[in-house]
C-alpha cells in the first residue's frame, strides 16, 4: 500500500483559526475577534448587495472594471494597475505562488501576519521570521535575513496583531536595501485606521519601482468581511502574473456591488476613524489604569499583555462569561496576549467592565 499524502511542506503548516463567534449557552456575543469594524456593513453597501440578487444567474465581470474604477477615483490609483480577489488573502497567495515556491525564501517579521506563513508553505517556501523589537518589525534584521534564495518579503503595515507601523522612510530603507529581484508586499490592511503623517500605505514606493505591491481590504474599515474582497495596486507586468493566475471569475458580483457601495457611503470612513481614536485611546487608558500592559496600536484593535499565558487564559475566561470574545495568540507565538478589536461604544465599555472584573479576581 502508498498512502496517498501532499507535498511534504503541506504538512508543517498549522491551519488558521479564525476569531470564534459562538459561546455556548451564551446568548448575546460581542465579537471583537476579527477586526470588522465598529458599525456594522455600510448601509449602500448592503443596498446594493441585495440588488444583486435578481442577477444571481450571470457570471460576474471576471475584470471587475466597475470596482477597479471605484477604487482608483478613491485613492487615487490608475484602475488598470489595481487587481481585485477573493479577499486580499487570494491575493497574498497567488503572489506567493507566482513569485516563491520550492527552493526560495519568504522573509517576514517574527509576528507578522499569519498567512504569509501558511501561504509561503503551501508554495513551498522556506519561510524566515525574523526577529522583532519591541513587537515591532526590525528593518535591519529583516535585511540581514536575506539571502540568495530570497524572492518574497511581507510586511503587514501596521501590524496585525502587534497594531505596531513602521515610518514611510524605514519601509524605503527596506526597499532600497533589497535587491530588484524580490518583490516586497506591502499590506496595508488597515491603512484607513492610521492616522500618523509618517505612513505610506504604499503607494508611493509601487509607483516608484517595479517590485513592490500593495495590498488593501474590504474586511476591516469597509465592513465586508463576509462577502470576501480585496485588492493589489501594483507594477504593470505584476498586475499581467496575477491576471494570468487569478480565478477568472475571482471576484462574485454581490461583492463587487457592496464594495463599490461602501466606497460610496459617504462619510463611513471619516466616523470610523474619528470613532477609532477616541476608543482606542479611551480603552487603552482604562487598561493601563487597571494595570495590564497594552501596546500602543495604529490599527482598529488591541494587543493586550498579561504577562504569562496563565493569565491571559484566565482573563479570556471572564470575558467569555460575559459573552465578550476576543482573539487568543497562541498561533502568533504570542500565547501571553490577548488581541482585542475596538467595537462600538457600548461594546468597548463593557469589555473595559469585564477587564476590570478580571483584575478583582473575576
Ligand atoms: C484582516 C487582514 C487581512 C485580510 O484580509 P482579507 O482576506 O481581505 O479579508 C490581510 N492582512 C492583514 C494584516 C489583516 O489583518
Amino acid at each position: 500500500m502508498t498512502a496517498l499524502l501532499p507535498r511534504p511542506s503541506i504538512l508543517t503548516i498549522q491551519p488558521y483559526i479564525g476569531g470564534e463567534s459562538k459561546l455556548p449557552g451564551v446568548n448575546r456575543i460581542i465579537k471583537l475577534s476579527s477586526n470588522e469594524g465598529a458599525f456594522g456593513v455600510p448601509p449602500g453597501a448592503q443596498t446594493a448587495y441585495l440588488a444583486q440578487a435578481a442577477e444571481l444567474h450571470r457570471y460576474p465581470d471576471g475584470s471587475a472594471k466597475a470596482l477597479r474604477e471605484a477604487i482608483g477615483a478613491r485613492f487615487g490609483l490608475d484602475p488598470a494597475r489595481i487587481v481585485c480577489g477573493n479577499g486580499s488573502d487570494e491575493i497574498i497567495g497567488a503572489l506567493i505562488l507566482a513569485y516563491g515556491g520550492e527552493g526560495t525564501d519568504l522573509v517576514m517579521s517574527a509576528h507578522g501576519f499569519v498567512m504569509y506563513d501558511i501561504a509561503g508553505r503551501f508554495a513551498g517556501c522556506q519561510v524566515v521570521k525574523v526577529p522583532e523589537r519591541g513587537l515591532m518589525a526590525d528593518i535591519d534584521a529583516m535585511l540581514a535575513a536575506v539571502g540568495p534564495r530570497t524572492k518574497l518579503v511581507f510586511l503587514a503595515n501596521p501590524n496585525n496583531p502587534t497594531g505596531s507601523l513602521v515610518p514611510a522612510a524605514e519601509v524605503t530603507r527596506l526597499r532600497a536595501g533589497l535587491r530588484d529581484d524580490i518583490l516586497l508586499v506591502l499590506d496595508a490592511a488597515y491603512a484607513e485606521y492610521v492616522t500618523r503623517p509618517d505612513y505610506d500605505p504604499g503607494h508611493g514606493l509601487v509607483e516608484a519601482g517595479t517590485n513592490t505591491v500593495m495590498t488593501r481590504t474590504f474586511s476591516k474599515v469597509f465592513g465586508l468581511g463576509g462577502v470576501r474582497l480585496g485588492w493589489a495596486y501594483a507594477p504593470a507586468h505584476v498586475i499581467d502574473i496575477l491576471n494570468r493566475v487569478r480565478g477568472p471569475f475571482n471576484v462574485n458580483a454581490p461583492a463587487m456591488a457592496a464594495g463599490i457601495g461602501a466606497l460610496a457611503e459617504a462619510g463611513w470612513v471619516e466616523k470610523s476613524i474619528a470613532h477609532n481614536g477616541e476608543w482606542r485611546d479611551k480603552v487603552t487608558a482604562a487598561i493601563h489604569a487597571l494595570g495590564i500592559g497594552v501596546h500602543p496600536s495604529e490599527g482598529n484593535f488591541l494587543l493586550v499583555d498579561f504577562g504569562t499565558p496563565e493569565r491571559a487564559k484566565a482573563a479570556d475566561a471572564v470575558l467569555k462569561s460575559r459573552g465578550l470574545i476576543v482573539r487568543a495568540m497562541g498561533s502568533y507565538s504570542l500565547p501571553h496576549c490577548l488581541r482585542m478589536t475596538i467595537g462600538n461604544a457600548e461594546e468597548c465599555g463593557l469589555l473595559v467592565d469585564a477587564l476590570t472584573a478580571f483584575t478583582r479576581g473575576g
